[in-house]
Parts: C-alpha cells; structure tokens; sequence
C-alpha cells in the first residue's frame, strides 16, 4: 500500500486539510509535536467570513448553536466623522460572518478526524524530512515515516524561511468585553493611530482585538479592569461603551511571508505558508482557502506530491496569499499613521465606500471569498 499524506500540525487547519483530502480519497494521517488536550486549549476568538462557514459545513464540522452571526460591520476612524457600514442584507447573505472560540471549531475538526477514522499521532514532533524520488522520509521524534506528500500546517513562518517580514511594533490585546446594550450583531472595525481595534459580538457579549503600541501592551495588560475599560471606551469614542472585561490575553503582531510554499514532496499551509495581522480576521479564513484548494489539485491523483500538481497549487494560491497579506499590511500602515494627508484620503475612502453600492460589494465580497472573488 502506498503511504500516507503526512499533515504536520494538529491545529485547526491540520485538522480541516485531513479532512478536505480525505473525503477527495486520499489518504492522511496526522501528527503533532502537543498532546491532543494542549491542540484544545486556545483562547482565541475567530472571525470565519461566510465562506468559510460553507466550507466547514461541507467538511460537517460547522458548530451552529456556537456561532454568533455578523450581520453589519461598522468601519470608522478615530478622529474622523467618516464611517461607513456593510450588511449582509445589501450582499443578500445570511450573515456575513460567524464568530466563534477556536477551541469550539477545533472540537467540531477533532470529531468528524475521529468519525472519519484518521490517525492523529499526539506528542510526536517532526524534527527533519528528506525528499527521495517518490516520497519523502520523515524523522519524527520516536520513528522514521514515509509519505508520499508532507503538508506542513505548523502554525508559523520561521523567520529565515520568510521572504517578507514586517514587524509592526504592536500588540493585540484580546479581551471578552460585556456591553452596556445589546450589540444586535453588529461588529466594529474602528482605525486608530495607535492601531486597529475589532469588536465582534460573541454571545451576548464582544470579544474584543484591540491593537496596542508594543510597549504599551504589558502595562495595559496587568492595568486595574477601570483603567483598561477607560482606555478601550475612549478609544470607541462612544460607538459602544462596554461595561466589564475579563479573560485578558495578548499576542504580538506581524506579517511574514514564506518564500516558497512548495518544495520537493512538501507543502506549507496557512500560518505556515503567510502569517498575518489579524485585522480583517483574514488568518484561518485563508488557511481554509489553502486547504480546499489543494484538496480540489489533488483530487484523483495517484501520486499526491507529484511536482507538476504542486506547482499548480503554488500558482492557483498567489493572488490570494499576496492579496490578502497586501490588503491586511495596507489597512494596519495606513490607518496607524497621524499624517494629515493621509488621513484626509481615509476619510475621503470611508465616505466612497458608504456612498457607493457596487464599491461595498467588492469589498464584502473580497473580504468573504478572498482575492480571487468574481465579480
Ligand atoms: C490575535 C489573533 C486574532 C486572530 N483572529 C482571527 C480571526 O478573527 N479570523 C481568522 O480567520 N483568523 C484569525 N487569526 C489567525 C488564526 O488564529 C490562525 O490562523 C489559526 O488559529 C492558526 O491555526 P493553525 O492550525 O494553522 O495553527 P496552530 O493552531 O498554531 O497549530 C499548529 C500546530 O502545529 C504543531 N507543530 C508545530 N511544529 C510542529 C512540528 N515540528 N512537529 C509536529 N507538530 C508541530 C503545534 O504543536 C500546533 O498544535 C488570529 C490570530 C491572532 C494572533
């Protein structure tokens, strides 16, 4: 029998890769360098746009009861009166994204992995792989592997392997905020010159992205609950006022791109292939993006690694990967900036997007199906 795909990385998109290729036929196994309890554990709140939900639901791990629906995106700037506002009756969706914890979405993946029988080998790390004519070996932690295809879905782009780096001084700070009235499913993507700041309803409360200078970050994050509250409230400039916090966490923030996302019988996939800004909550909708589209190459080949078959996936992924890292880096440096004429064009960009239909069409749509939507 000929081996395996073999996914590095145990992750959401390790997870949502099995998947995507198993149910095209091919055979997978999985393998992480964490037990299965500590892939579990992450505090993170995605953002999944529309499409994202479509794709998760044809995999059947799409968590309804546990997703709160987006129904209008608020977009404004601290300092200008211009905002403007998308729907997901305008884009005739039911909603034009979904926010959920990513340990629930990563429960959903775990279940239909072990529905679908795949095997998930916990606590064994990849420390090397050699590509040979028809496969490619692996050195894992305890034993030596072949497989016919490795899909590196790691979660990060070391930094030598990446051909674009960007370090944006800043941090996210992630909170859970309760507001002080309902938030009737309406998210806020509001631009500061300190940096961008994301409020999505989740449950009944927001969780919150609120993007902070780097050295601000460690004061803030051990701050008394009032003086963060005061901060944050100011910051809103009263789009909504929130009432209490709790679960506070902070992550670092760039971009980096990985040169090559193909190499001889090797893949890499989402965080592993680009790591983004999480403004516009790009990160594991592109992921996903990945996933299916190298599910849809590969589907009925014989010999998943072979190179023309990557070359192809590498060339369907550019205008995405660049799309989406270009637009995500556009939006952090040119609303984190004080430069009156710059902000004169924001302004000036907020107000045509409210004022023109067939604009907020182009952007929803690129921001639920990625670079590549059409129209
Ligand atoms: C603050 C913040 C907010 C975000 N918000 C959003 C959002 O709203 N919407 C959105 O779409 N995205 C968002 N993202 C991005 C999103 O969180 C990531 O894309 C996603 O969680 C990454 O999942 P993953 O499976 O690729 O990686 P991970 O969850 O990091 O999994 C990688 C796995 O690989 C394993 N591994 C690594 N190296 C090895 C090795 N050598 N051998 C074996 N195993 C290995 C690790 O143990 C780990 O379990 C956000 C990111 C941040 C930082």
């Amino acid at each position: 029998m000929a081996p395996p795909i073999a996914i590095i990385g145990a992750g959401p998109l390790g997870l949502a890769t099995a998947l995507a290729l198993s149910r095209r036929g091919q055979a997978v196994e999985i393998f992480d360098a964490r037990s299965i309890a500590a892939t579990q554990q992450d505090n993170r709140t995605l953002a999944l746009s529309h499409s994202s939900r479509e794709l998760l639901e044809l995999l059947g791990a799409w968590p309804t009861a546990l997703a709160t629906p987006i129904t209008h995106i608020t977009i404004s700037q601290q300092g200008g009166f211009a905002r403007s506002q998308l729907s997901a009756a305008e884009q005739r969706l039911p909603a034009l994204g979904y926010v959920l914890g990513a340990s629930t979405l990563h429960a959903a993946l775990l279940r239909q992995v072990q529905a679908a029988g795949i095997p998930l080998h916990e606590e064994t790390r990849l420390d090397s792989s050699q590509p040979e004519a028809a496969c490619i070996e692996l050195q894992l932690q305890h034993t030596t592997r072949r497989a016919r295809l490795l899909l590196r879905c790691e979660g990060f782009v070391p930094e030598q392997e990446a051909t674009r780096i960007r370090d944006y001084d800043q941090h996210a700070l992630l909170c859970r905020a309760t507001p002080a009235a309902p938030h009737q499913n309406l998210a806020h993507e509001r631009f500061t010159a300190r940096g961008p700041i994301a409020l999505l309803p989740f449950g009944q409360d927001y969780a919150v992205v609120w993007t902070v200078p780097a050295q601000e970050a460690e004061g803030l994050l051990t701050a008394p609950e009032a003086e963060w509250l005061g901060a944050l409230n100011g910051a809103l400039g009263g789009l909504a006022t929130l009432n209490s916090i709790s679960e506070r966490a902070h992550h670092p923030l760039g971009l980096r791109m990985r040169r090559e996302i193909t190499a001889a019988r090797c893949v890499w996939l989402g965080n592993a292939a680009q790591t983004l800004h999480p403004v516009a909550g790009q990160g594991f909708n592109l992921a996903l993006r990945d996933a299916w589209e190298l599910a849809d190459t590969l589907t009925g080949a014989t010999d998943p690694g072979a190179p023309e078959l990557l070359a192809r996936y590498a060339a369907r992924r550019k205008l995405d990967r660049e799309g989406a890292a270009g637009f995500t880096d556009l939006l952090v440096r040119g609303f984190s900036t004080h430069n009156p004429l710059i902000a004169g064009l924001r302004g000036a960009g907020l107000t045509a997007l409210e004022a023109l239909p067939p604009l907020r069409h182009f952007v929803a749509k690129r921001m639920i199906y990625g670079a590549r939507a059409w129209p």
